[in-house]
């Protein structure tokens, strides 16, 4: 438990561009943290305030419901394990109206958990007991999505040593070769379809289901050997080390993450 009490550090930084600024925001405010451990809710509000967000608690599944509907938060942080509704239950009913992020941290590992709470709508998911930085790093990844709404997704991305152009889908070396050229690199179709998908999420999970429904259409929610082929020639054509990619990551069980 100690590691969930760890004080912030000097230089850590900001919650993003989503966090309170000098200017004020009128977004939805606040951090809503359902959870029924009191131990783990004192840890979870002091690091959080730490981070100056603000923080409302919920220790039951309908004390949430209540608390999201009289003050949306700008993000949810969501046990399973409630003692009144099902975590998953309180998900299906937030998203019937509530579209920002939603963090779901649980003690259950099995990947069906994992994966129900993703296909009801959560964002990401936390397995107990887990770092408070991880926490606060997943936390910030789900943010930056809804913090500029209207942006659009970033355009170019870089793995290793190679420049993802999504506009133009070309892929080029980083650094111009011996005579001035950039050597290049060809993706499939399928391939420039699940980056886009995953580049535009830079640090969140994506659900293997959510994934293959994207790319291959509804009805390949179970294929996710689909993934691993396509995922493995990525990894063999982008990563410096395929064998330990460091920005195409799995999550077993669960989906993958583009790592920037
Ligand atoms: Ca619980």
């Amino acid at each position: 438990m100690a590691e969930l009490a760890s004080a912030p550090r000097p230089g850590d930084p900001r919650p993003g561009p989503e966090g309170p600024g000098p200017e004020g925001s009128h977004r939805p405010s606040g951090i809503l943290i359902v959870e029924d451990e009191a131990e783990l809710v004192r840890a979870l509000r002091i690091n959080l305030r730490a981070r100056q967000y603000e923080v409302m608690t919920a220790g039951t599944g309908r004390e949430a419901l209540a608390v999201a509907a009289s003050h949306p938060p700008e993000a949810i942080i969501l046990d399973l394990g409630l003692p009144d509704i099902d975590g998953t239950e309180v998900i299906v009913q937030l998203r019937q109206w509530y579209r920002a992020p939603i963090i779901v941290l649980s003690g259950r590992t099995s990947p069906g958990d994992k994966i129900g709470a993703l296909d009801v709508g959560a964002d990401d998911y936390v397995t107990k007991p887990f770092a408070m930085a991880e926490l606060l790093a997943r936390l910030r990844a789900v943010l930056r999505r809804d913090g500029e709404p209207g942006q659009g997704q970033p355009r170019q991305a870089r793995i290793g040593r190679w420049l993802i152009d999504l506009t133009a889908y070309q892929v080029q070396h980083a650094e111009t070769g011996e005579g001035g050229e950039r050597e290049t690199l060809r993706l499939t179709p399928t391939e420039w379809r699940i980056l886009e998908i995953l580049l535009a999420r830079p640090g969140r999970l994506v659900g293997s289901a959510q994934l293959l429904t994207a790319v291959w259409g509804p009805g390949f929610q179970q294929r996710t050997n689909y993934l691993r082929f396509h995922m493995a020639r990525l990894r063999r054509k982008l990563e410096d080390n395929p064998a330990r990619p460091r920005h195409l990551l799995t999550e077993p069980g669960m989906g993958y993450r583009y790592q920037p």
